[in-house]
């Protein structure tokens, strides 16, 4: 079978197709005690911890094949992957299994999300790793209320743009920023009351708020958005780092957060999609969906091939919403 293979960590010019060994059912079906498939790949999700993972950021042993969601059908399925309900045709998506930027691919039963009919593949891949976190940041990490002021980074992203949506279907009122005049008017259609490039954003949370200051910050641009990040909150207010499109943020003094006594946190998705947590995250997310609460945008579709220069347009920020790797029609 076709897959992306990275010999060595760099650049997206390590983005290699190749022909590869089809992916069998180990013989230690019990992996994380749930069993396993393989999955013919239709779509696979492009996310920015692919470039993480392409960068040795985020290190994998080498060789690997990226991407860490997708959807398509079961071709395969452990004895203890049918106990859970699982079968082969049966169409299904799946997050955080490295592996998927290929025409098949082995996965733990306990990542796999059946999919309904009424959800198609461009709009359940959308919902998978991005719906999931947009979910988890506005629900469970900060619970957003109605009336509460929330600022989203780069709003127009893969993340931002369902967050923004799900924050405003809660009430809330959004201030998004963005890099473009464009990206700033998705960012509204999204729902943001406001949406401004980031050097704009301090004096549009003043003015919103009179000057109190923001209840909550979704920060997925890390370092260069930090600091400004920490001075838009309200005395008491959520700082969540969630991301780090912009690099890490480096260590800094733990008195910088003496004024004002915000709370900080840097979740990660895979806290928030424990056990049942995955089936019940996505049932919420689908529900939203169906609620035209969550309207992801229709992706940016690249041949397997060109994983490549689906990382390059990634990392230029030239992109908005989902991209997708098309893999079989
Ligand atoms: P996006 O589609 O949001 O792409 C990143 C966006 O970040 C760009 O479009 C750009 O928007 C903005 N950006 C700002 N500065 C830079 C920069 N220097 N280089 C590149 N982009 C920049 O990506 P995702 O939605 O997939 O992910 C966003 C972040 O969230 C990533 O760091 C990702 O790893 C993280 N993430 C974390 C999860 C978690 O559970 N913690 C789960 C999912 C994602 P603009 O041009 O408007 O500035």
């Amino acid at each position: 079978m076709r897959a992306i293979h990275v010999d060595h960590v760099g650049g997206p010019e390590r983005l290699v197709l190749q022909e590869v060994a089809q992916p069998q059912l180990t013989s230690a079906p019990d992996r994380e005690g749930d069993g396993e498939v393989v999955v013919g790949v239709h779509l696979a999700g492009v996310n920015y911890i692919d470039v993480y993972h392409r960068t040795g950021r985020y290190p994998l042993p080498t060789p690997f094949t990226p991407g860490v969601e997708g959807v398509g059908v079961i071709r395969a399925c452990s004895p203890t992957a049918g106990e859970r309900g699982l079968a082969v045709g049966q169409r299904v998506g799946w997050v955080m299994t490295p592996g998927s930027y290929a025409e098949a691919a082995l996965v733990p039963a306990s990542k796999v999300i059946p999919l309904p009919d009424d959800i198609d593949d461009e709009a359940a891949v959308a919902l998978l790793v991005q719906g999931l976190t947009a979910h988890y940041l506005a629900v469970d990490t900060y619970r957003l209320a109605p009336g509460e002021i929330a600022v989203v980074h780069a709003g127009a992203g893969g993340v931002g743009w369902l967050l923004i949506q799900l924050a405003t279907a809660l009430g809330a009122v959004v201030i998004a920023t963005a890099s473009t005049p464009e990206k700033c008017r998705l960012c509204r259609a999204a729902g943001a009351q406001v949406a401004v490039g980031y050097d704009d954003v301090g004096g549009a949370v003043d003015e919103v708020t009179d000057g109190v200051g923001a209840h909550v910050v979704y920060d997925g641009v890390g370092a260069a958005t930090f600091p400004e990040s920490l001075r838009l909150l309200r005395r008491r207010g959520t700082l969540v780092v969630y991301g780090a499109a912009s690099g890490p943020v480096p260590p800094f003094d733990l008195g910088a957060l003496m004024p004002g006594s915000p709370y900080l946190t840097r979740p990660s998705l895979a806290d928030y999609i424990v056990a049942d947590d995955l089936q019940q995250r996505a049932r919420a997310v689908f529900t939203a969906y169906r609620a035209r609460q969550l309207r992801p945008q229709a992706p940016t579709r690249y041949p397997l091939a060109d994983a490549a220069r689906a990382h390059r347009d990634l990392e230029s920020r030239a992109t908005s919403g989902k991209l997708v790797l098309t893999v079989t029609a």
